[in-house]
Formats: C-alpha cells, structure tokens, sequence
C-alpha cells in the first residue's frame, strides 16, 4: 500500500504541468465561445485526442497510480481550463468505467475503442442512468430490459434523462431494470451501439452552466440488443441476481455496503472537478484584488477583501486534502468507514459554489459580466452540488454511515 503523500512526485508533477499548459493554451480560450454556442467543442476534444488527453489509456494510467493523486490531479487542471469543455473531454469515461467495471474481456476490447474513435475521427459516449422519476432514488428505475430467449436480444423500454453525451454518443451504456423486486440490485447494464432502430435523443437540455457539455434525454423504444450486450453477460448476470435473492432474504445489509463502496471510490473525482473550478475562479480574483484601485489603493489592501481571499484560499486547500485523502483510500482499497468519498465531493462541491460567488463579489460589476469568466465558473460551479448524488444525498451517506443504519 502506498503511504498517503501531500506532494506530488516529479513525474506527476510533469503530467501535471503538461495537462495545466494544454488547459491554459487550448482550453482556457475557447471557454467563452463553447459556452455561448452551448455544443459539443468537438476541434477541442480532437486537439485532446491528438496529444493524448482524449484516450482511455491516459485515464487508466492515472487511475492505477498507487498514491491515488493522478485522477484528481487531471481532473483539477482540466476542470481549471473550463468545467463545460472539460466535461466534454472526460464525460465518456463515465460510460468507459461502466464497460471496464461490469463488462467481459471482450466486450472491454470491442466497445472502448468505439466509445472514444481516434484524433482524426473522435467519438463520445453516455452512460444513461438517470430518469424522470429516478435521479436521487436510482432505485425506483423504469426502464426495462426483457430477455427473448428465442431470439438471444434483450428488449429495452424507458427514458432516459440528464445523460451526458446523451443521442451524439457512439456508445450509450443503458442501465436498466432486469428483476424489479430487487431494487437497484435487480439492474444491469447493456450496449446500446449507435444507430440502433428505436435509440432517439429526446429533449436537449438548455442549460445554466457547462453549457459546453451536451446533456440531453434518451428515448429507448423497443430497442433490441444481442445477447453479447449485457455487459458481463447472462451466466454472471443470473448467478448475481440468484445471489442477491439469497442475501435480500438475510436482510440485504451486505449488498447495500458493496455498493456505496463503489460511489465512495468514484465520488473524490467530481470533487477534484469542482476544486480545479473554484482555484480558477480565486486566481481571477487574486490578480483582480491586487490591480484595482479604489479610494487610492489596491482593493486587496482592504481588510474586508483580503480575508474573503484568505477564505477561498483555505476552503480550496481543505478541499483538496480531503479529495486526495479519499482518492488514495480508494485506490489502496481503505475502507471508507467515514464516508470519505462522499465527504470529499460535499465539500469541495460546496466550496466551488461559495468562492465562484465570492469572486464574482470580487470583481464587483465586471465579475458580473460575461467579459470576466468567474460568472461563467459560478454558472459551472452549481452541477457540481447536483450530478454524482446532490449534496443532501452526500449529506445522507455520511450520516448514516456514522450512524451505523443501511443505506440504501
Ligand atoms: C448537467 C447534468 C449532467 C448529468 N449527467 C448525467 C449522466 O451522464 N448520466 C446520468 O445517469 N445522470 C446524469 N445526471 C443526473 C444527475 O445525477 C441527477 O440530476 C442527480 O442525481 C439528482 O437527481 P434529480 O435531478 O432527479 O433530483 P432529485 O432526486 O429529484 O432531487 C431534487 C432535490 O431533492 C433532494 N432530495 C432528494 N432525495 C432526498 C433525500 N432523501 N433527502 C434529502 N434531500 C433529498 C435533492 O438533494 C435535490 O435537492 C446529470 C445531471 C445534470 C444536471
């Protein structure tokens, strides 16, 4: 087990360096028109693709570093060029770790290469786990999934919403509903390949912030799939609904535990998201403090700015430790008897939104334009209290863990 480290060693501070250049020279200025335009920056996630941000290797890489510090460490740099266009650059993982978690050899061989294409033809990918009346409450998915045996497909039904690369996708990873008495663990997850009869994007979403990221509804009608879809495939797929069958009828303690562990590994990652939002918006503030003069000083030089600066500065570093600590308990399978993971999340998510306001207050009527970008990052900031669990559910997670009661 690697020991837990505050400092990044020289290699991760080179990929670091390379990351933060890529985000300033190429992210960074194409912020403002990818937001307007609220569309996919597919020349960005090309340009991503041809140096190598934009591949499932660079993730993989960074996530098997034994210190756990690579994933936040991309994420916080990328996620400082711009919240919307990095979304863009990193959302297929959502739907590649899907696949990498629950998926064959083969399916992993065959369906990660379609979801990202390569620099001179990118594909994206969905992983549509939300609906409309299950976001919070994943249990209470409608969207099913119907074995024809005589035929080997799997017929899929429902709507889906909020999903990332939602319609555009290559690929769209579907969870569904396969044995609706067992809650979330009667679900499974399939294949859905582009141009499937009955795969339709439904409404694309108008949104507040991360404009850059095309979230949109996904309509499954009828929609037939091979048995080679189901990711991990039917035999595993029996044997682990005949297990949670068994282990409901004990009182269920177990499976509900195994899977918050996965939330709590996957959690630390929006946090760093939301950490490199809010460390862009304080360095705007910073330089704005130390330029502006009124009444024949520098605004920092008033007690009242400088300490909101002190402020950000301290929330965004207790951000960060907590990320890293949970990211690295992950990564060195330490159980989360805390509820790390989702700590880490709640509290950068809501340091994200607090210091992109401050920032705004910072620059005061310029920080209120569309000339300056903390209004852009305040807009960004609020997915991050929302998607991946709001932070009511973190808050929920944490307290019941303390409390010792299930959680469901
Ligand atoms: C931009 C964007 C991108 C997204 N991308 C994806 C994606 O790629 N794939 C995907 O599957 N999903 C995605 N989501 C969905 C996201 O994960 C959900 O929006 C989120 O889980 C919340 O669900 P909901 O919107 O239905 O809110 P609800 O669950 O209806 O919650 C509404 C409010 O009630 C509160 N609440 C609910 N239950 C409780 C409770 N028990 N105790 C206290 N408060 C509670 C919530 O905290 C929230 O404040 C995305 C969402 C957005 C906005």
């Amino acid at each position: 087990m690697a020991e837990f480290t505050m400092e990044l060693n020289d290699e991760q501070k080179e990929v670091r360096d390379w990351l933060h250049g890529f985000a300033a020279d190429v992210i960074r200025p194409a912020a403002a028109e990818w937001d307007e335009r609220e569309e996919t920056p597919w020349p960005v996630i090309q340009e991503a693709a041809k140096v190598g941000i934009y591949s499932l290797d660079f993730y993989a890489q960074q996530y098997f570093d034994p210190t756990g510090l690579g994933i936040p460490m991309a994420m916080e740099e990328l996620f400082w060029g711009d919240a919307g266009i990095a979304l863009s650059i990193v959302g297929t993982g959502l739907a590649a770790v899907g696949v990498l978690a629950n998926g064959t050899e083969e399916q992993i061989g065959t369906w990660i290469p379609q979801m990202y294409g390569d620099a001179s033809d990118v594909k994206v990918a969905a992983f549509c786990s939300s609906e409309p009346d299950a976001g919070s409450d994943v249990a209470s998915m409608r969207t099913r999934a119907v074995y024809d045996e005589a035929k080997d497909e799997w017929v899929i039904n429902g709507t889906k919403t909020w999903a990332t690369n939602g319609g555009i996708a290559n690929v769209h990873v579907v969870v569904a509903v396969v044995d609706s008495e067992l809650g979330s663990k009667g679900h499974a997850s399939f294949i859905v390949p582009a141009g499937t009869p009955g795969l339709a994007q439904g409404q694309k979403f108008k949104k507040h912030g991360i404009r850059a990221s095309h979230t949109a509804e996904v309509i499954l009608d009828n929609v037939r799939v091979p048995g080679s879809c189901l990711l991990g495939g039917k035999e595993k797929l029996d044997e682990r609904l005949a297990r949670a069958r068994e282990k409901a009828k004990q009182g269920g303690e177990r499976v509900k535990n195994a899977a918050m562990a996965t939330f709590e590994a996957s959690r630390p990652a929006v946090g760093a998201m939301a950490v490199g939002t809010a460390r862009a918006a304080y360095e705007v503030a910073l330089d704005y403090a130390k330029t502006r003069e009124q009444f024949g000083r520098p605004i920092i030089d008033n007690q009242g700015v400088a300490f909101q600066l002190a402020d950000m500065r301290t929330s965004i570093d207790a951000a960060r430790l907590l990320v890293w600590r949970a990211s690295w308990m992950a990564v060195n399978g330490k159980p989360f008897t805390a509820a790390e993971g989702s700590m880490s999340k709640l509290f950068a998510s809501e340091t994200a939104k607090q210091v992109t306001g401050q920032a705004i207050q910072i620059l005061g009527g310029n920080g209120y334009t569309r000339e300056y970008p903390v209004e852009r990052m305040h807009r960004d900031a609020a997915i991050y209290t929302i998607f991946e669990g709001t932070s009511e559910i973190q808050r929920l997670v944490i307290a019941r863990t303390l409390a010792g009661t299930p959680i469901r």
